[in-house]
């Protein structure tokens, strides 16, 4: 079975003759091959988006929200189906599959709202017998690249609020796991999408590269690693796009000495190995505030780790599945045994796991490092695997100066029962997502996601208000009917007197 491409409501097959395996991470087999799209077949895709672009630009939003609305639906009946969709190209296990997908139809309920969010301004008589008024419109055709990680919910980070904002969209899922976005399409079709508004275009590099040069495209959102994130914004500017391009992370949790550490332990759990620690909120740094913290948290961390359930994700007893491609596993192994040479305390070492019903997985078992130090590689990269660093410091001013100086800047989180300290922490620190006693504080719908630093290229968050500027432009229309006044030519500066 090939996953071809969505272009103009079509099913396509991929023409280019170049494909890649699509692996099921449990088992470690091949389950199928995706296309990988030549530049004719994203010319394609562009050209389908710009067709459907008058006709749905003109469509009142009211009727764009109805769409929504449907789509919504759609999403909730087939949520079981898309989870294990999921699962079986990710890995993911499938509660935490069905969490993100409930997650991304936030943001479909958000778009639901779109005559609302899309409302101008208006001023009546700014000067005599002129109107003012403000229109957000929409771009034109958009795109969006998104990474393994979330194949439902980066998606629908984008491409719902923009279509319902007016815009054509042409989708480049991630080439390891292309099987879930296809199934969007298909159920946005079905809720009533026109053929061409949205459409699904499966590649590499190459085809990223023909969408971030091309012509026809008015605007790109990217969610990936930093590398590709900071080239995806430079290239797409550069060919006068409006670009968000949302790039990796490395988290710290900042545990006060007043916190509950039962709490904290089981926060540290969740966020660090939850989704295999593929997450770009993943919590990678626990920062422990005094030696007696530190001693508590990894003696909790480590029994918790005993009991820790890695099994394949369909498994009802899994509580963390397997990475996603062979490639990646022998990654993380490698920055485990680059923590180990760099002299950090390997105090849980999950490589050699044992997984019932997992033989031929690409599974590591949570890997805990204590006494990590900041000029170790393995606290200054992102590792995207089940590892966590304990980093010690004294204080909390240490604590909020170390996530400071961190290149990432994506979430950070603190447990503490002291206001004061959390106030200042949330209020100071350098940071775009602030978690307080809360480990992976993921904005909700109706707010913003973004990080800072070299989390994220350019000037807009994704989804939420800073969604809708993003995929919407300004116009001001100022207005003056004749009968208002007629006072013959004016070479002054106009002051609407
Ligand atoms: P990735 O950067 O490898 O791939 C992302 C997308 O870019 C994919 O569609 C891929 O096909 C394309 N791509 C990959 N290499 C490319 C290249 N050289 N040139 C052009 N396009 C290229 O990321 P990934 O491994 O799929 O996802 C994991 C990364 O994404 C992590 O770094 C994670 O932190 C990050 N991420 C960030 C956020 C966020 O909101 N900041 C959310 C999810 C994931």
């Amino acid at each position: 079975m090939t996953v071809g491409h969505l272009i103009a409501g079509k099913l396509v097959p991929g023409a280019s003759g170049r494909q890649a395996d699509v692996f099921d991470p449990a088992t470690g087999q091949v389950t199928r091959q995706v296309s990988l799209a030549s530049r004719a077949e994203v010319d394609a895709a562009v050209a389908a988006a710009a067709a459907a672009f008058p006709a749905w630009s003109a469509t009142p939003p009211a009727r764009r929200a109805k769409v929504m609305f449907r789509f919504k639906q759609l999403l909730e009946a087939h949520a079981e189906e898309l989870a294990r969709i999921i699962t079986s190209e990710h890995g993911k296990v499938v509660s935490d599959a069905m969490g993100s997908l409930a997650r991304g139809i936030e943001n479909v309920d958000f778009a639901t709202a779109v005559p609302q969010h899309q409302k101008g301004e208006y001023s009546a008589n700014v000067g005599a017998g002129i109107d003012s008024y403000t229109l957000r419109q929409p771009l034109g055709v958009c795109v969006g690249i998104t990474p393994f990680n979330f194949p439902a919910m980066v998606p629908l980070w984008m491409f719902p609020l923009s279509v319902a904002c007016g815009n054509t969209f042409v989708l480049k899922p991630s080439e390891r796991d292309p099987s879930c976005a296809m199934r969007l399409g298909e159920l946005a079709l079905e809720a009533g999408l026109p053929p061409g508004v949205l459409n699904v275009v499966n590649g590499d590099r190459e085809a990223v590269e023909a969408l971030l040069s091309h012509p026809g495209v008015a605007a790109v959102s990217f969610v990936g690693s930093t590398a590709v994130a900071e080239h995806v914004h430079r290239t797409a500017s550069s060919h006068g796009k409006r670009v968000q391009a949302l790039g990796g992370a490395k988290n710290h949790l900042v545990v006060m000495p007043d916190a509950d550490l039962d709490q904290a332990a089981d926060a540290l759990m969740g966020a660090a190995y939850g989704s295999a620690g593929e997450r770009c909120m993943a919590i990678s740094v626990g920062v422990a505030v005094g030696d007696a913290v530190a001693d508590a948290l990894v003696a909790r961390l480590k029994e918790r780790l005993a009991r820790l359930q890695v099994r394949p994700g369909t498994d009802a007893a899994a509580e963390m599945g397997p990475l996603v491609t062979r490639e990646h596993l022998a990654k993380v192994r490698g920055y485990v045994e680059q923590g180990v040479r760099e002299g950090a305390t390997l105090v849980v070492d999950g490589r050699d796991p044992q997984v019932p019903g997992g033989q031929g997985g690409f599974f590591l078992g949570g890997c805990l490092f204590d006494r990590v130090t900041p000029a170790m590689r393995i606290y200054r990269e992102e590792i995207f695997g089940p590892v966590l660093a304990i980093v010690r410091v004294a204080t909390a001013e240490q604590a909020l100066q170390l996530v400071d100086q961190h290149e990432y800047g994506n979430g950070t989180a603190i447990f503490t029962r002291d206001g004061d300290v959390a106030r200042e922490f949330a209020s100071r620190v350098q940071a775009g997502m602030v978690g307080v006693n809360v480990p992976i504080p993921v904005p909700v719908g109706s707010h913003s996601f973004g990080g800072w630093k070299r989390s994220l290229f350019g000037d807009h968050g994704i989804y939420g208000a800073e969604g809708v500027h993003f995929y919407t432009r300004l116009k001001t229309v100022t207005s003056r009917w004749p009968t208002a006044v007629s006072r013959g030519p004016e070479f002054g500066f106009p002051t609407m007197k």
